[in-house]
């Protein structure tokens, strides 16, 4: 029986929402073709995940656990996933597209020699390899893919597919792990961006524009967020002000969100940006300029000035609360 491994990542104590979503994708895929579900987890220690893993159907749980692993660094995630990779023997292996398997997919296609469909979103498997639909172009495009191989290797962009449980009761393979010397590494982080909800699992996302402009616009922002529970985003264009950090920037060249519900304030909605956050389920657009192109692609659209609807907008959210 051929085997589908699905990488489970974990971030402070926590299984990654998007994790679980291609868990559960992979299930389906993996039911459909006859083949065996299983999991790989690498944490500091694994095993603590193995309950909800098996809840979602993966009957084989391959971890490994390591200090090492307190914080992200590719090359020993690369080492650990190829460690389980050479012992469990997929013919596909599947992630959540995340900053933190970009460099990991590519370096595992080079040495396995794998077929690698990076950030797709959507995917089934066919009789003779994989077939996925890809956003290219700033997702203005989807493109159609497949690939064959002995091994196919996938990143899922988050909120491409529904997590759903289905438990099963899984063994769980302890595999050795001895970390390499790696050339790089990491001595100290020296920032982090001490989001108190993380961005790219929210399931609701405050995110400002330029039309934010200062230190009030931001604070609305903050207000906002705080009463909602949300996360806080950012166009490039107001991240280049410095009013946000780096890290909050959402886009094509920033992080991918796909929350349930989205503020675009004071975001024009330039494809750069909307590349990031077209999965979102519900968007609301708030703009003065009620030819923005964000309108185009928002559920709910308040035409007016931030300044003027943020206050109210929070206050009555608050009484609701
Ligand atoms: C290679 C490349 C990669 C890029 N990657 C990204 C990326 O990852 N993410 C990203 O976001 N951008 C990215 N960009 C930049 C992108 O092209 C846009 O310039 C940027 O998204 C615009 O940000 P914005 O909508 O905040 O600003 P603007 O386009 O200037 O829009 C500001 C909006 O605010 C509205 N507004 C102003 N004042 C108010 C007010 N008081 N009340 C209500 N509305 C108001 C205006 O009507 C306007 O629609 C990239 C560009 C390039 C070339």
């Amino acid at each position: 029986m051929s085997t589908f491994l699905v990488f489970v990542a974990t971030s402070d104590g926590k299984i990654k929402r998007s994790s679980l979503e291609v868990l559960s994708h992979a299930r389906s895929q993996a039911e459909k073709r006859g083949m065996l579900l299983a999991a790989a987890v690498v944490d500091t220690d694994a095993t603590r995940y193995s309950d909800e893993i098996q809840s979602y159907g993966a009957k084989t749980i391959y971890a490994i656990s390591n200090p090492v692993f307190k914080t992200h660094l590719n090359a020993s995630l690369i080492q650990a996933l190829s460690t389980i990779i050479e012992t469990a023997k997929p013919s596909i292996f599947a992630c959540a597209s995340t900053e933190a398997t970009k460099d990991v997919l590519g370096a595992l296609g080079a040495s396995f020699n794998a077929a690698v469909l990076p950030d797709v979103a959507s995917f089934e498997l066919t009789d003779n390899g994989v077939s996925a639909l890809r956003p290219v172009m700033a997702a203005k495009v989807l493109s159609q893919n497949t690939a064959t191989g002995d091994l196919i290797l996938i990143s899922v962009r988050s909120g491409s597919y529904d997590s759903a449980k289905s438990p099963v009761t899984a063994e769980v393979k302890n595999i050795g792990f001895q970390p390499s010397d790696f050339a790089a590494v990491l001595r100290e982080i020296l920032t982090s961006a001490g989001e108190k909800v993380d961005l790219s699992e929210a399931q609701v996302v405050v995110a400002a524009g330029r039309g934010v402009k200062d230190e009030v616009g931001r604070k609305l922002i903050e207000d906002l967020s705080e009463v909602l529970g949300a996360a806080i985003g950012a166009s490039r264009a107001v991240v280049e002000t410095g009013l946000f950090p780096a890290t909050a920037q959402i886009g094509q060249t920033g992080k991918v969100v796909s929350p349930q519900l989205y503020f675009a304030i004071g975001i024009s909605g330039a494809v750069q940006h909307t590349a990031g956050m077209a999965n979102s389920k519900v968007i609301v657009a708030i703009n003065k300029d009620a030819d923005a192109p964000i309108f185009q692609m928002a559920t709910y659209g308040l035409v007016g000035d931030l300044f003027k609807i943020l206050p109210l907008l929070t206050e009555e959210l608050r009484k609701l609360k």
